[in-house]
C-alpha cells in the first residue's frame, strides 16, 4: 500500500513528508484493519510534519480523521467507521477511572504513536473507533472526527451558559464546526478573525458578528488560533465570571498578563486536552440531529503535502480532506 510518512520534521517548504510503499498492516488482537476512504487534514498533522510536536517514532504516517471501512479477516466488509485522534488509554489510572480518559498519561494517539490515515490502510483498536452513517459523503464526515469532536469538548470546557455570548478566535476547520454547534444550542456567536474569507463564512453560518474584536462582553470564548499573543485580548473581552478555553494542542507563548485587566472578576483561563470517547459519541449524536454545514476542500492522496502547505498559509476555506481514489 501507499502511505505518507514524516521523514524529517521541518517547515513545509523543506518537504518533511514523503510517500512510502509498505505492506498492508496486520491488526493485533483487539484491533481492526480499516481501508481508508478519506482522511481530514488537521493543524496537529501540520505540527507533526513541522516538528512543533516531536515525533514519537520514525517515519510515522500522520492523519487522525479517518473515514473508512473495516476489512474483516477473510476480506468481508465490516461496515463504515471513523478513526480519531485518541487511539488508546490504559483504562485503570486515576484519570481513566474518573471519566477523564483524555488525561490518561498512557494514552496513545493516531498518527503520532501509531500510523494514521494518510495511507490506504491503517489499524486501530476496535474499542476506539466510532460507527459512522453509510449515507453521508466521506468529505462531510472526516472533519467531524477531530475538528468537530475536539471543538465540541472546547465548547463544553468554556462553560457557556444557555443562550450566552460566545467569542470564537480564529475560524478554521474546528471553529466553523464549533460555532455551528454553539448556535444550534442557542448561543450568540462573535467571531474574531482578520481573514476576509473567514469573516464571510462566519456570517453565512450564522455568527452575529465577525470583526477584529467582539462588539459586546463575552460569557465565554474559545481560542482556536494557535497564537498565545491573542490570550490577553481574549481574556479582556470576557465579562465578569467568563471563561476562555484554549482549544489547540500547541500554542505559542502567552505574553505576561495583568491581573486586573485580564483575570480579576473571576475570569478563567483553561486548556482543552484531546477528548474522551464520550465526547466523541455525544458530538456524533448531536450532528445526527443538527447536521452542520461542512465546508471542505478535497485533495487527492498525492497532494497531502499541498494540503498541509495550504493549511500553514491559512489558505483553506473550511476543512481540508484527503480522498483515496
Ligand atoms: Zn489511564
Ligand atoms: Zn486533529
Amino acid at each position: 500500500m501507499r502511505a505518507w510518512a514524516v521523514d524529517r520534521p521541518g517547515p513545509m517548504g523543506s518537504r518533511p513528508l514523503r510517500i512510502v510503499e509498505r505492506p498492508v498492516p496486520v491488526p493485533r488482537p483487539g484491533e481492526v484493519l480499516v481501508r481508508v476512504e478519506a482522511c481530514g487534514v488537521c493543524r496537529t498533522d501540520l505540527h507533526l510534519a513541522e516538528g512543533d510536536l516531536a515525533p514519537r517514532r520514525p517515519l510515522t504516517t500522520p492523519g487522525h480523521q479517518v473515514v473508512g471501512r473495516v476489512v474483516r479477516p477473510g476480506g468481508s466488509d465490516g461496515g463504515r467507521v471513523g478513526v480519531a485522534w485518541l487511539r488508546s488509554t490504559c483504562g485503570s489510572c486515576r484519570y481513566c477511572l474518573r471519566d477523564s480518559e483524555n488525561l490518561c498519561p498512557r494514552s496513545t494517539y493516531t498518527g503520532w504513536d501509531a500510523d494514521g490515515g494518510f495511507a490506504e490502510y491503517l489499524t486501530a483498536p476496535a474499542a476506539y473507533v466510532y460507527p459512522l452513517p453509510e449515507d453521508v459523503p466521506a468529505g462531510r464526515l472526516a472533519p467531524l472526527l477531530c475538528a468537530g469532536i475536539v471543538g465540541y469538548r472546547a465548547l463544553l470546557r468554556c462553560d457557556l451558559p444557555p443562550g450566552g455570548r460566545l467569542g470564537v478566535y480564529g475560524f478554521g476547520a474546528s471553529a466553523h464546526l464549533t460555532a455551528q454547534a454553539a448556535i444550534a444550542r442557542g448561543a450568540v456567536v462573535h467571531v474574531v478573525t482578520r481573514s476576509p474569507a473567514h469573516r464571510e463564512l462566519a456570517l453565512e453560518l450564522g455568527a452575529a458578528s465577525a470583526l477584529d474584536r467582539p462588539p459586546e462582553p463575552l460569557d465565554a470564548a474559545i481560542l482556536f488560533a494557535p497564537s498565545g499573543d491573542l490570550v490577553p485580548a481574549a481574556l479582556e473581552a470576557l465579562d465578569r465570571g467568563g471563561t476562555l478555553a484554549v482549544a489547540g494542542i500547541h500554542l505559542t507563548d502567552i505574553p505576561s498578563l495583568n491581573y486586573d485587566r485580564h483575570l480579576f472578576q473571576e475570569r478563567t483561563l483553561r486548556s482543552v486536552t484531546a477528548n474522551t470517547r464520550e465526547d466523541g459519541r455525544a458530538y456524533l449524536d448531536l450532528v445526527r440531529t443538527h447536521p452542520p454545514v461542512v465546508r471542505s476542500v478535497s485533495y487527492a492522496f498525492e497532494d497531502v503535502d499541498q494540503a498541509l502547505t495550504d493549511l500553514s498559509n491559512d489558505q483553506v476555506k473550511g476543512a481540508a480532506v484527503m480522498h483515496v481514489s
